[in-house]
Order: C-alpha cells, then sequence, then structure tokens
C-alpha cells in the first residue's frame, strides 16, 4: 500500500522539540524537591510536544512515574514507555470505560476522584487476588474531582475501609492547587492544611500536592511527589519573575511573499489593521488552524505579538487567517526578507509565556493548541534528529 503520509517536505509549519532541555527541566525540578520524587504530567499528547516523543526522554532522565488524563492517553504513553513506568490516570475512572480492558490491560492506575468511581474500581479486586493499585484523589478547594474534604471524614473512611479489606492497595495520595502560580493566594495555605487533615485519615501511599507552580511557593509542600506539567515543556512556573525553566520548542514557519502596501491601505479579514505609511509585509504560513490565536495580531490601536525575521522583532498585524498570517517587516533592511525564509514564533528569544501574554492567554493553551500540520523533530541530548 502507498504510504498515505505526506513527505516532511511538504510541510510549511516546523516544530522542533529540545528532548535535551526537556530531561533537563525534569532534572532540575527533581533537584528542588529532592528527597521527594519527581513524576511528570504528559497528559493532552504530553502538551502538545508528543508523549511518542517525551515519555522516553523523560523516562532516561530518570523519571519512573507519569501522570495522562485518560486511559487512551496512557495507553499511549505504556506503549512509548514499556513495562516498569507507574502511569496514573488524572481523570478517574471513566463511567463508560471498561476498567480491565483500558485500565488493567494497559497497567493504568487510576486517581479515583468519588465513592461511585472507588466502588466500582475495588469491585474489580475479588475474593484471594492481590490488591490493585489505586491512587485517591481529595479535594481540597477546586471542586471539580477528588472525594471530599467537606463530606469530611465519611468518604475518605470509605476509601479505607476498602484498603483494609484488602481489596486496594493505596500507592498515592493527591490533591491539586488552585492557585500555586500566585504565592500570595491564601487558597495555597488553605489547601496544604486541609491536605494535612485528609492524610491524617488516610496516611497510606505517597502524598503529593504540587504541580508546577506550586514546586515554587514558599511553603514548600512537596511531601512525597510532585506532579509537574507546564514547567517541564519550558513554561515559567513563576509568572512575573524570571523563567527558572530551558525552553523546549522551536516553533518556526515559512514566509509565501515578501509584499508591499500603501499607506490608507487595510490588512486581512474585517480591515483591523491600516497601514499608516508605505509598509512592507512578510505573509507567513501559519495561522490560527496551527494552534495561533485570532487575539496574537495587532490592530489599529493594539501592538500584536513578535515573531524573529531575519533575526529581528517583528509585529504581527491584521486578524490571523486560518492558514496565514501577516508581520510587519518595514523596520527591516530591504531585501532582507525573502520567500522560503522563515519566521520564528516560539524559541529562546519568543518564550511560550510571551506569545501567550501577547495573545491574551495562557501557555498552556499555546502549547497544546500546537498544530498537527506541523513538521514535527525531536533533537536528542547528543545532538540526534529524529522525525516525531
Ligand atoms: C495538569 C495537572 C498537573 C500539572 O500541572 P502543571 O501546572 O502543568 O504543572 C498536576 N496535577 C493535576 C491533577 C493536573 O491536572
Amino acid at each position: 500500500m502507498p504510504d498515505p503520509s505526506p513527505s516532511p517536505t511538504q510541510a510549511a509549519g516546523f516544530l522542533t522539540i529540545d528532548l535535551g532541555a526537556l530531561a533537563d527541566n525534569w532534572r532540575a525540578l527533581s533537584r528542588r524537591v529532592s528527597p521527594a520524587r519527581c513524576a511528570a504530567v504528559i497528559k493532552a499528547n504530553a502538551y502538545g510536544i508528543g508523549i511518542e516523543a517525551a515519555a522516553p526522554a523523560l523516562a532516561g532522565a530518570g523519571c519512573d512515574t507519569f501522570f495522562v488524563a485518560h486511559p487512551r492517553e496512557g495507553a499511549r504513553a505504556r506503549a512509548a514507555l514499556g513495562a516498569g513506568p507507574r502511569i496514573y490516570v488524572l481523570n478517574g475512572l471513566q463511567a463508560s470505560s471498561d476498567p480491565r480492558g483500558d485500565y488493567r490491560d494497559h497497567g493504568l492506575t487510576p486517581v479515583i476522584g468519588s465513592l461511585d468511581e472507588l466502588a466500582r474500581w475495588s469491585a474489580l479486586a475479588h475474593a484471594g487476588s492481590a490488591p490493585i493499585p489505586t491512587a485517591i484523589h481529595i479535594d481540597t478547594g477546586m471542586n471539580r474531582l477528588g472525594l471530599s474534604f467537606f463530606a469530611g471524614a465519611n468518604e475518605l473512611r470509605a476509601a479505607m475501609a476498602d484498603h483494609h479489606a484488602g481489596r486496594l492497595a493505596i500507592d498515592l495520595v493527591m490533591s491539586h492547587f488552585v492557585a500555586a502560580e500566585e504565592p500570595d493566594n491564601a487558597l495555597n495555605a488553605l489547601q496544604i492544611e486541609r491536605f494535612t487533615d485528609a492524610r491524617a485519615l488516610i496516611g497510606d501511599g505517597l502524598a503529593s500536592l504540587c504541580n508546577s507552580s506550586g514546586i515554587f511557593l514558599p511553603q514548600k509542600p512537596f511531601l512525597d511527589l510532585v506532579r509537574p506539567g507546564y514547567a517541564l515543556y519550558g513554561g515559567n512556573p513563576t509568572p512575573g519573575q524570571p523563567n527558572p525553566m530551558k525552553p523546549v520548542v522551536t516553533l518556526r514557519a515559512l514566509i509565501q511573499q515578501a509584499r508591499v502596501v500603501e499607506a490608507g491601505e487595510s490588512v486581512g479579514y474585517n480591515a483591523r489593521w491600516t497601514a499608516r505609511r508605505r509598509s512592507r509585509l512578510a505573509i507567513i504560513l501559519l495561522g490560527y488552524a496551527d494552534g495561533l490565536p485570532r487575539t496574537a495580531s495587532g490592530d489599529d490601536r493594539w501592538r500584536g505579538a513578535d515573531v524573529i525575521i531575519a533575526g529581528r522583532r517583528c509585529p504581527l498585524l491584521g486578524t490571523v487567517s486560518m492558514d496565514l498570517t501577516v508581520a510587519d517587516i518595514t523596520d527591516l533592511p530591504e531585501e532582507a526578507v525573502q520567500a522560503g525564509m522563515s519566521a520564528e514564533f516560539l524559541g529562546s528569544t519568543i518564550s511560550v509565556d510571551e506569545l501567550a501574554e501577547r495573545s491574551g492567554v495562557s501557555g498552556y493553551t499555546i502549547l497544546t493548541g500546537l498544530g498537527a500540520r506541523f513538521r514535527r523533530r525531536a533533537v536528542g541530548a547528543d545532538g540526534t534528529v529524529t522525525e516525531a
């Protein structure tokens, strides 16, 4: 059968993943929390990076515990990682899922988030069989998933009853911060206190509370295990402060044309940007279908996000189209830009956090929205390049 996949040379957007930087970021967080252990959150296709590239690189750095959101992602992670590493499914036991097929066949552990899930999961362990590995999520304030702290001891004791009946081997008890990226938010201390209280009722397994930003809270609530995602992929876990992490993602797209507009002419849908002077423009082969927010571009009142062209920052202008976007190259030397050159949207100069801020979205949205049309290349710590 002919290979239906397009040749990589046909791509217009190029995503490069620095697996060495990813591994370095994991090691840096790991050192920071030691002697607590450091896991890796690889949900949403490893925040858009690619599970198949990211998971083995993290395992190679020493990570042996992974978190995904869905059992399908867990199965992909298991295929990429092989037997050994623990893989937890954060969203818990889905009502529609077949626990045996979805979880046990791939060696996945659900993070149990309600009494109903607890009952269905513990029913799997039959008399005489070994207790099944289980993680328990305790809701300390997100009011999303987790056994309710406010239902008090009752829900937590139910988990312990199954545990003591020999059905469950509780190996992880966790909760999740509401606003860890705001170190002054009083919710952080409240959640730490509630989790400590809950821990007095469920003492088994490892205790885990921190996401990326939690690792940088002044309270240092590392407990036994931390669960970073965003920071591993280069996101800044300390907004407003210098980013302690290394950039992992470089995103470039080809320039299709350089052209001139006369003063008074508008550019793009709905004529949101009008040239105040004769301007030179670069038309770039990347649009909102590739994950660039429509709000990344500038209009008559607002300067858009920058891209790097010929080594210089150039602002985006006019409404971002589905497959195209436009940058102002008027201030670059004449002839500096030709068709076939590339514009850099993310990299060592423009961070995920900068593009996010200039677009009015979160960096998590930028990463998890990275498009499916890119040619993806992963560069290993030793410089080897693989198509990802
Ligand atoms: C997504 C997620 C994390 C990781 O959060 P980051 O802010 O990306 O580090 C950790 N724990 C839970 C429960 C999550 O849903």
